[in-house]
């Protein structure tokens, strides 16, 4: 596990945007606060935006070229 508590790491590695808190739908405490792994883009964490838009379209690339 990786540690989040500095607050550098809550920033996203590709956007150096902040990574948003993930918090729970019903009572809305935070339930993560890592971001997404920004793997195979970059080894660091990225935003919700950089995970939906870059991480995984590079992942599925990355399986159909297998
Ligand atoms: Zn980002």
């Amino acid at each position: 596990m990786t540690n989040v508590t500095d607050i550098n790491s809550r920033r996203c590695g590709l956007c150096s945007g902040y990574i948003e808190p993930l918090r729970s739908p019903t009572t809305g405490e935070v339930v993560w606060e890592g971001g997404h792994n920004a793997l195979p883009i970059a080894d660091t964490r990225c935003c919700n935006e950089c995970n939906v838009h870059r991480v995984i379209p590079a992942r599925i690339d990355q399986l159909n070229s297998r």
